[in-house]
């Protein structure tokens, strides 16, 4: 078996953690001596910002960490976003939304305890789209279309469902998992404003980028089902997968970027040394 190809995918929305230091320094060891690369999922122009992406490049050379080849940046990578939704519109397996946050969260109201799915960047825990504009008419859509209401595209996962069949990915710490194309429901994959989502991009950018081993926290495992169907769906190959616990801090308090995680900036600052840094991330020399 050839080396990994492993990569550490961070958004620039803010200065790396503890969590984000534990993250990184795995997919590099996870690498041995194969490639480690970077990719900025910077899609979210609202969020992401140049300071903390120059941030994240500083951070991580103090940290002692050395990524291969230059770094991918989403921001420059909408025209093979596009190719890839043209491509599922093709079969089929999307169609557009035009429902507010506020109109879901209604119409989830309505329909009493939905199912919930796992979480995404971006998605929270909230419970499934309840499919509302998964039944317009062909007519309705245009007519809504025409009256320039924005949209974003979701998948219709039932779809997709029947059309990869059996599907299976596999995690070095978890096994062999089935997926269920459903867990996540009709995801997003072309938001309103920016015409793609952290779901589509992140499969297209590991297949670009040879990802051979997808490393990351937890949290994103019931993700990777939907990933691995839109791999099926697009042609691409399902790379291997190592999921790994989220670090916590000495009260068992998960260090994540939600929480306002010490930075490694202010470990920096308050004269710890890179190695102390790693220690503290789960990797002593
Ligand atoms: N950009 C995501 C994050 O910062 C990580 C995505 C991934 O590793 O697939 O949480």
């Amino acid at each position: 078996m050839s080396a990994p190809v492993t990569r550490f995918a961070p958004s620039p929305t803010g200065f790396l953690h503890l969590g984000h230091a534990h993250a990184a320094l795995f997919a590099a060891r996870a690498a041995g001596p194969g490639r480690f690369l970077l990719r900025m999922e910077d899609i979210d122009r609202g969020r992401c910002r140049p300071e903390f992406d120059a941030a994240i490049l500083e951070d991580l050379a103090w940290l002692g960490l050395d990524w291969d080849g230059p770094v991918l940046r989403q921001s420059a990578r909408a025209v093979a976003y596009r190719a890839a939704l043209d491509r599922l519109d093709a079969l089929g397996v999307l169609y557009p939304c035009f429902c507010t946050r506020g109109e879901i969260a209604a119409e989830i109201n309505r329909a009493g305890a939905a199912p919930h799915g796992g979480p995404g960047p971006g998605l929270g825990d909230g419970p499934l789209y309840p499919g509302t504009c998964r039944g317009l008419s062909a007519a309705e859509r245009q007519a809504r279309m025409a009256r320039s209401e924005g949209s974003a595209l979701r998948l219709d996962a039932g779809k997709a469902a029947g059309l990869v069949g059996e599907l299976a990915f596999s995690d070095r710490a978890l096994g062999a998992t089935v997926v269920a194309p459903l867990l996540l429901g009709d995801a997003v994959l072309g938001r309103k404003d920016i015409e793609t989502s952290y779901h589509l991009s992140v499969v297209v950018d590991d297949a670009a980028q040879g990802i051979s081993l997808v490393t990351r926290g937890a949290d994103l495992f019931p993700s990777t089902h939907l990933h691995a169907v839109l791999q099926a769906l697009l042609g691409l190959p399902t790379p291997e997968y190592h999921h790994h616990p989220l670090i916590e801090d000495g009260s068992g308090a998960r260090l994540a970027k939600r929480d306002h995680a010490m930075t490694l900036r202010t470990l920096r600052e308050s004269g710890r040394s890179p190695a102390q840094v790693r220690a503290m991330a789960g990797f002593p020399d």
